[in-house]
């Protein structure tokens, strides 16, 4: 087969990936495991090494990672894929909550990378390519990426993989004219190498960087007086061992009845933590049953509320979040009891450089008195510094000239959109430039552990393999139809199923071509995918597309189970903000089913997105726009009750009185119904004006569908399930 697909002639697609940390290399891997297709993909690296980035490139061993080694399989669908390797390279020993180092977490990565890149199909080039990337030109087609080196190259695909960028030094310390006393990159290998063992310093911030600095000079034999200052002087709390059930803690948050205010937000948090303590849990498991919604909840907030929440909260979050291996924190309280570190809350008001070292007022926060320290050395651990206005870099001031990114008005990072596509500074969403990881922090905040990144990179690989098949499919669909011309004319041969799942009281159609025995299922529910597979078993038909309406609230959609099993392909309506489809269709395209022919028709109101189907001029399936004798409801998912009555009236009911009306859903067993009929008898839109009608739909007062919180992420994914194992940490 795959000699076969490169003798097609058809040009493979080239990706391209800025980046070799943990982000891009999983983006690599997961295209090299999962492609269908030829394709070229090219991996940019700047430093030699590929697969270890800033967190995984550190050789010391006591650098341990934050997260427990059961929960950091680097694939969202293999669980144990990094205990497996553990347990087959040597580290018999760990168990689920061993907490590993982040040199041995770095031979993962990069045996992951090795093993994809042994067994990729022979259709497929893959070139690791050691180069810094700095400039960057996007044309309709294309991008072209300039190397340092001189060399450059053009890509269909780019995705910018460029993670953590080291923090500046603050204010005012980087005004300080003798550079030798201040490291401003705690994460350079050799950061620390000039540091004598009786030397004071002053560490700036108190977090994640700072312990790994005090965990490298402690390795270094370092017996000299630590400093380390905040502005809330917090430090990682410790993770604690919580066994059987109660590791797990219930959802208790729902998306649609959240509140939208910070405020709000900790106090639900903190009354459920106080629930939880009373019932003998863990807060730990509260913050934890956070995590699978805490994106969504953070997009829902509004602007003043994201930065009331990054003024107030952020520091508190971040310590009960992001926490650090027992044994470590055992080592910290040690050495702070025994008066080596110091740690101090408070704001760094002057520094006055002297003849043997920097004395550093500091106004303390809690008495607002200050305190000097006299310091030989101060190291920067602010940790990474994701305001890309400030930035200074030659590929992100390519990037900008260009407009080709918009940075987040939080200053953290740039805009996105839920696939990671990157958003120009015209807000137009780029269909060949990704990111994902530290990048997105303004548009997810929690984006940037192997958690997050993980299932990231393995969407954002589906999303380029779906484009990249669809231009591979719809090349070849070219070349077959130039075939077809030349052989006789084939009249259509459409047969039609009406199938119903009495729960949702959902209409699934099943269209067919008669002649090729190839078959499309719209709208299929996912309680209800057996029954559809055994009727396509006992017709003998291939399925070839699922395609939907809208993003359904009331159900879930059997798409994806439907496509893994048929690999079918998944299509969906454009701008319905979905992720994982094949392909998105259209106002006004048609989709081939052998002669059958698919219109798609934009059918905005009961949500935005919504599209009906005529089939072959005579079969309009009309979701949930058009009910027989009603229509869908507008008050959720930007549903728009003048809209719908306009796509009913000037579109709908513009086609021919015969066409026939196939609705996604009837509670009183009708099932057919036409133009004509509805034009007349259907009152919601017969003799009602467009205010009338308005008035009328945002007075109806219905309770939320049952489903609604589980279905709508879920349908966003094509009907992938969120499996909260993806974001327990
Ligand atoms: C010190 C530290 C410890 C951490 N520990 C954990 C942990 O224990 N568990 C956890 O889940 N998460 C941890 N994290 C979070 C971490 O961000 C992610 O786990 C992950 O490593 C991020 O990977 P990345 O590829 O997005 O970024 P990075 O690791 O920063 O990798 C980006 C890569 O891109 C390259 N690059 C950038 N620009 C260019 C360019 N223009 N051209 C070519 N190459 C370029 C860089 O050289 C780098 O190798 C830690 C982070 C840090 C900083």
């Amino acid at each position: 087969m795959g000699t076969s697909m490169l003798n097609l002639g058809i040009p493979p697609q080239t990706v391209a990936i800025i980046g070799s940390g943990f982000s891009g290399t999983l983006v690599a891997a997961n295209l090299l495991r999962n492609t269908t297709i030829p394709l070229k993909i090219k991996l940019i690296e700047r430093s030699s090494q590929f697969g270890r980035g800033v967190a995984y490139g550190t050789q010391i061993e006591s650098h341990l990672l934050n997260v427990p080694a059961g929960k950091m399989s680097a694939f969202p669908d293999e669980p144990s894929h990094f205990l497996n390797w553990l347990h087959k390279n040597g580290y018999e020993e760990v168990t689920a909550s061993t907490f590993v180092s982040r040199r041995i977490y770095g031979d993962y990565v990069q045996a992951i990378l090795k093993e994809a890149e042994e067994s990729k199909p022979a259709y497929v080039r893959f070139e690791k390519i050691v180069d810094e990337a700095i400039g960057i030109e996007s044309a309709s087609e294309n991008t072209t990426i300039y190397l340092s080196g001189g060399e450059c190259f053009s890509a269909q695909k780019v995705v910018l993989a460029l993670g953590n960028f080291s923090a500046s030094l603050p204010q005012p310390l980087a005004s300080l004219p003798n550079r030798d006393r201040y490291i401003t990159d705690a994460w350079s290998q050799d950061a620390i190498a000039q540091i004598k063992s009786d030397d004071s310093i002053l560490l700036v911030g108190t977090g994640l960087t700072m312990v790994d600095i005090f965990v490298a000079l402690q390795r270094q034999g370092f017996s000299g007086k630590i400093h380390a200052v905040s502005r809330h002087g917090l430090t990682p709390i410790r993770h604690e061992k919580i066994q059987g059930k109660s590791s797990i803690y219930p959802a208790f948050i729902n998306l649609e009845t959240a509140p939208k205010t910070a405020r709000k937000l900790l106090r639900l948090v903190r009354q459920e933590i106080q629930i939880a303590t009373e019932q003998g849990q863990n807060w730990r498991s509260v913050i934890d049953a956070i995590r699978p919604v805490t994106q969504s909840l953070w997009r829902s907030l509004p602007s003043p509320e994201k930065n009331r929440f990054l003024r107030h909260v952020k520091a508190y979050w971040e310590v009960h979040r992001h926490r650090i291996a027992p044994e470590i924190a055992d080592i910290l309280d040690t050495v702070a009891e025994a008066g080596q570190l110091n740690y101090y809350g408070g704001r760094i008001a002057s520094c006055q450089e002297v003849e043997n070292g920097v004395n550093v007022t500091i106004r303390q926060r809690k008495t607002g008195e200050n305190l000097v320290l006299s310091v030989d050395k101060i190291i920067n651990c602010t940790g990474a510094n994701t305001n890309f206005r400030r930035l200074q870099h030659p590929l992100l001031a390519s990037l900008q000239e260009q407009r080709l990114i918009r940075t987040n008005t939080l200053s953290m990072g740039i805009d996105t959109a839920t696939n990671g596509a990157l958003i120009d500074a015209d807000g137009k969403v780029s269909d060949q430039l990704y990111t994902l990881g530290t990048p997105r922090k303004g548009d997810l905040w929690e984006t940037t552990a192997v958690p997050e990144i993980r299932v990231q990179a393995a969407n954002l690989a589906k999303e380029i393999l779906t484009s990249s098949s669809n231009k591979f499919y719809a090349a070849i669909e070219e070349i077959w139809f130039k075939e077809k011309l030349t052989s006789e004319s084939n009249p259509s041969k459409m047969i039609f199923r009406q199938l119903f799942d009495r729960e949702s009281c959902t209409y699934t159609y099943l269209i067919i071509d008669g002649e090729t025995h190839t078959a499309l299922l719209v709208d299929p529910v996912l309680e209800q995918v057996e029954r559809d597979l055994q009727i396509l078993r006992e017709l003998g038909l291939t399925l070839r597309y699922c395609l939907e309406t809208h993003i359904h609230a009331d159900h879930i959609t059997g798409t994806d189970a439907l496509r893994e099993i048929t690999g079918c392909a998944a299509i969906l309506p454009e701008n319905s903000q979905a992720i994982g489809a094949n392909r998105y269709i259209r106002d006004g395209e048609i989709l081939k089913l052998g002669s059958v022919e698919i219109q798609a028709i934009a059918a905005p109101g009961h949500t935005n997105s919504h599209m009906v189907y005529l089939m072959n001029g005579s079969h309009l399936l009309t979701g949930d726009a058009l009910f027989i004798r009603g229509c869908g409801r507008t008050d959720f998912q930007n549903g728009d009750a003048g809209a719908l009555y306009d796509t009913v009236t000037q579109k709908l009911f513009k086609l021919p009185d015969d066409t026939l009306v196939y609705p996604g859903h009837d509670y009183q067993g009708r099932t057919v119904s036409t133009i004509g009929e509805e034009k007349q008898w259907n009152s919601r839109f017969s003799g009602r004006s467009r205010k009338e009608f308005i008035e009328l739909m945002n007075h109806l007062k219905l309770p939320y569908p049952k489903k609604m919180s589980e279905a709508v992420p879920a349908n966003q994914n094509c009907g992938k399930v969120v499996n909260v194992w993806d974001f327990q940490i």
